[in-house]
């Protein structure tokens, strides 16, 4: 483990086995020296155990600088689940999961994420306190997506004032890609606020409601990072921006929410060398963990929302180093978040969380 080429001084790694309910999982706790480690269960049917560990070390990793980016009282972790195939995974299975969870004492919160859902968080809770991305019924927030468009929204006109020298999006051409959750309301926003909307999403359905409710064009889904807009807005999946898809954009900003967008750190500098503005995702799609925080933080809805609308500011000052230093802004944000978290907060952890 020490060995593995992701391994990043994570604070411990656990692997969970439970025969009766067939879990493997891996939780990977990063570092906690701004509190407890929160971070979603991803449930995958990874290829091998070391497929498995390599993707906690790496998005556990990811949370801690997330969180400390967004100045959460949080460290990071993930959690990864590993199925046979899509779907295969089981209530009993988050429940052993949950019993791994409380042996930890507090240092990994679970959370939604990619193929888990609100009930499992359910089952999760069944066993530990260390769980957050209930559904409302279950005594949560709900749906982190609407707080994730927020501050995408926010970013997304700090980046607009940095690139284009514009005050808000009235009149913004933006290509956006993807209109799931995060990308459809972000489309509302601009829409509403007067932006231009140039839309793919490989659901066709997706795409012809942004066009009849949004006045959207559509574009073909492999296709819409060559078109020639102000602002390239990556919502979908990972790893958008890449050694072909970047020397073809044809914009003056990305701002969007997807994770991971940077293939790799030379696409960062690319784009940075292209005098292509980046708003870095972590900064951008904060909003969905801070709602998540709130949940375990019992911060109120106006709280929530104004740390959301905090992203905005947060990129203003990210790009304004960022030009100073003629560096890459997502070099900038990680040096920002690493001095965040490198030293050991002087507070406690979260007391509302241990009250439970
Ligand atoms: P979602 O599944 O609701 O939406 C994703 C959309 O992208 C879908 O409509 C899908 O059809 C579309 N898509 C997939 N491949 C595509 C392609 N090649 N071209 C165009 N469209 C494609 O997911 P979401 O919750 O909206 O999340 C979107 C992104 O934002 C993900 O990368 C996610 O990790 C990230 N994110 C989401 C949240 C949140 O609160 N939901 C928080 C942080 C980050």
């Amino acid at each position: 483990m020490f060995d593995h080429p992701f391994f990043d001084n994570h604070e411990q790694v656990v692997f969970a086995a439970d025969v009766e309910s067939g879990l493997k999982a891996i939780i990977a706790i990063h570092n906690t020296n701004r509190g407890p480690s929160l971070g979603g269960c991803r449930v995958w049917p990874y290829g091998s155990a070391l497929e498995a560990t390599t993707d906690a070390l790496r998005l556990a990793r990811g949370m801690t600088y997330k969180n400390a980016l967004a100045e959460l009282p949080l460290g990071g972790g993930k959690s990864v689940m590993m199925v046979p195939e899509r779907g295969a995974q089981t209530p009993a299975m988050f429940e052993a999961l949950g019993r791994t969870i409380e042996g930890l004492s507090g240092a990994y919160i679970a959370a939604e994420d990619v193929g888990s859902t609100p009930a499992d968080m359910a089952a999760i809770r069944r066993h530990t306190q260390h769980v957050t991305g209930l559904a409302p019924q279950d005594g949560g927030i709900g749906d982190p997506s609407p707080t994730t468009a927020i501050g995408c929204f926010e970013g997304l006109k700090a980046t607009a004032r940095a690139a284009l020298g514009r005050e808000g999006v009235d009149g913004v051409h933006v290509a956006i890609q993807g209109l799931g959750h995060v990308g459809f309301a972000l489309a509302q926003s601009l829409s509403r606020d007067g932006a231009r909307l140039t839309v793919a999403d490989i659901d066709a359905a997706a795409v012809e409601r942004a066009c009849d409710e949004l006045g959207a064009t559509p574009a073909p889904a492999d296709t819409i990072h060559t078109v020639a807009a102000d602002i390239f807005s990556p919502n979908a999946l990972g790893a958008s921006l890449n050694q072909a898809t970047v020397p073809q954009l044809n914009v003056k900003a990305v701002a969007g929410g997807a994770n991971n967008q940077l293939a790799t750190e030379t696409e960062g500098l690319t784009l940075h060398r292209r005098g292509i503005l980046y708003a870095p995702d972590f900064a951008m799609n904060a909003g969905g963990v801070i709602k998540m925080a709130g949940e375990i933080l019992k911060w109120n809805a106006d709280e929530i929302e104004a740390r959301a609308r905090a992203i905005g500011p947060r990129l203003t000052d990210i790009f304004a180093r960022a030009q100073a230093a003629n560096r890459p802004p997502h070099e900038i944000a990680e040096g920002l978040a690493r001095a965040r978290f490198s030293a050991r907060a002087v507070s406690s952890p979260p007391s509302a969380h241990r009250a439970g």
